[in-house]
């Protein structure tokens, strides 16, 4: 009897210490995952802010260069430098006319079907630089409309728009903060406020792009035609020589909810009336993945309906 228990009480005791065994086993393979993953991720973390470190001065040996290469162009007034860009480009357009043929009507006689692609709000790490490959891929320039607090909010976001200018495409005004409230109280355009928003944008587009930097064109956050108010505005703008530009199509790529590719392009088709100048409102921030993914297809109708691309100054 006694032998037999002596013997159970062993048993158990080798049970026991098997289970401890075990149990400190799995401890120990679970602390070196842990501490394996705090290394890996610690590692990449590194690299990570390496790459920006790297990223922010290649910007600013770029802004550097430009710099140097606009100096001649600094020592002019806005206007007389605003002036000059005009005649830089031959084939882009003056805003001015088209944005006459938007609001009245006033027809420009060239015969030409031109379709002006443009994109707001940007830049964006995520989705300017696919449109940029496939304006690069289709050989076209598109007007990209920036918002000077998304510049600013990272070196890789200011990469973009240089990149964006050097590849040839024109480089609009969509204010610094884009917000309504600032900029239109009670849905009245403030004259003040909004021309300072353009100053601001101005000087954070200028750090990037050098000090000649200058565009006369501006696009109004939800469009000029929106809101009440902008005479004096306006008088504003034609004393210092910026002309706003407003759309006559869209993808509604910036109305509601986030929308699919089909109802983008279906979007595109309902307000596409073979204008013979097409001023394409579109949107390259952030959540707009999709209006890259259906501009391939929106270059490729307009081709074949016989539009030329250009941009507008
Ligand atoms: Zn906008």
């Amino acid at each position: 009897m006694v032998e037999g228990s002596e013997l159970r009480m062993k048993r158990k005791r080798k049970k026991r210490m098997k289970i401890r065994k075990r149990i400190n086993g799995i401890i120990l393979f679970a602390g070196t995952i842990v501490v394996s993953s705090i290394f890996v991720t610690a590692y990449y973390r590194h690299n990570i802010v390496k790459r920006e470190v790297v990223q922010a001065s290649v910007v600013e040996s770029n802004v550097k260069q430009e710099t140097v290469g606009n100096s001649a162009q600094s020592n002019l007034s806005l206007t007389e430098f605003i002036n000059k860009e005009l005649t830089v480009d031959k084939t882009s357009y003056d805003a001015g006319p088209i944005q006459d043929f938007l609001s009245k009507n006033i027809k420009i006689d060239d015969g030409k079907k031109i379709a002006f692609l443009t994109f707001d709000d940007g830049p964006s790490t995520t989705v300017t630089p696919k449109v940029l490959e496939i304006l690069k891929k289709n050989d076209i320039k598109a007007t990209f409309f920036i918002v000077g607090k998304e510049l600013e909010k990272s070196p890789r976001a200011k990469q973009i728009l240089l990149d964006t200018y050097k590849d040839g495409n024109s480089i609009g005004n969509h204010t610094y903060t884009h917000i309504y409230n600032n900029l239109y109280p009670g849905g009245k355009v403030d004259p003040d406020k909004f021309m300072a928003e353009l100053d601001e944008n101005n000087s954070a587009m200028r750090k990037v792009l050098g000090e000649g930097f200058r565009s006369r064109i501006v696009r109004f956050p939800g469009g000029h035609m929106s809101w009440k108010g902008v005479d004096e505005t306006n008088k504003r703008f034609d004393d210092i020589g910026y002309k706003y530009i407003d759309w006559n199509g869209l993808i509604g790529d910036a109305e509601g909810k986030p929308k699919s590719k089909e109802q983008l392009l279906n979007r595109y088709r309902e307000t596409f009336k073979n204008q013979q100048k097409l001023v394409l409102l579109m949107h390259d921030t952030y959540g707009k993945e999709n209006t890259a993914e259906v501009l391939p297809e929106i270059i490729a109708d307009l081709k074949n309906k016989g539009y030329e691309f250009r941009t507008l100054k």
